[in-house]
């Protein structure tokens, strides 16, 4: 709980139905655990992310796994009915982020950064930073009543190097929440044990039973976890201090957007009280 006693409002707003738990899965875990209040969203239906099926039945399923995830940690997953591998930074979505923003009044937005190598991510990226600020103009989209403050705005975690690579504002040790994380990402089996290996050429690579196949998506997660650790180990130990920072195994990290109110400081303080914040 904050200090008003008020749950904080965690919105994630992703452009498929995994991408929010992908990236920020434990981050979700740790505000449900501390009674903050969690919503995911995908602003596509995730109707093209498969190699078998596709359309109407492959967005069914994505949507029940989806669901799933979210029950997981007790949060919701909302997934609006957009076409995967269509989505467009056009007036009418902006109206429908400005309106999703709007309704569900977050404290904290985490996103896409701009560049990414799925344009499905950019526009998604794309309309939230064009819903930013509108969210407070009473004559844009009408007919949800205006915010008095802009959200704070952060970009989730990836790899990508050009125009320049994360540089995060915050890192989260999600370690205490890493089984419910795991527990969350099993839910997306058509992603992550059929899809996604597919795609790369690794399907093969995939084992048969529940328990391997588990066992074997949870290494390449821990690793990239691991690796965001090693990455921001400095801006950990700051934040946990040199004892807890330096122990730190898996992290998520974000990045303060610009076009939100700033995640400073004190943002940092009322967003992340989960994080002990040990230096100044
Ligand atoms: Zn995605």
């Amino acid at each position: 709980m904050t200090m008003s006693n008020q749950p904080l409002r965690l919105l994630i707003i992703g452009a498929h139905p995994d991408d929010a738990d992908f990236a920020a899965g434990g981050t979700a875990a740790l505000y449900r655990a501390h009674g903050h209040v969690v919503r995911m969203v995908s602003l596509t239906n995730g109707d093209a992310g498969h190699h078998e099926i596709a359309g109407p039945a492959l967005a069914q399923r994505r949507l029940a796994e989806a669901t799933a995830a979210g029950a997981v940690i007790g949060a919701d997953y909302q997934i609006f009915p957009n076409h995967d591998g269509e989505l467009l930074p056009t007036l009418d979505n902006r109206r429908q982020v400005i309106r999703l923003i709007r309704t569900f009044q977050p404290n904290l937005i985490l996103t896409h950064r701009p560049n990414d190598y799925h344009p499905d991510h950019r526009y998604t990226s794309q309309l939230v930073q064009d819903a930013a600020y509108m969210v407070t103009v009473p004559a844009v989209a009408p007919g949800v009543r205006h915010l008095a403050v802009n959200p704070v705005i952060a970009y989730l975690p990836d790899n990508f190097q050009k125009p320049y690579p994360l540089q995060p504002s915050i890192a989260v040790d999600v370690g205490p929440v890493l089984d419910k994380t795991m527990d969350m990402l099993c839910c997306h089996v058509s992603q992550f044990f059929e899809w996604l290996p597919h795609n790369v050429g690794m399907s093969h690579h995939v084992p048969a039973g529940d328990c391997d196949r588990r066992a074997w998506l949870e290494q390449q997660i821990h690793a990239r976890l691991r690796r965001q650790a090693e990455h921001f180990r400095d801006l950990l130990v700051r934040q946990y201090g040199a004892d807890h920072g330096r122990r730190v195994e898996f992290a998520e990290a974000f990045e303060g957007c610009e076009y939100g109110s700033p995640l400073d400081a004190a943002a940092r303080k009322r967003l992340f009280p989960f994080v002990p914040f040990a230096e100044k």
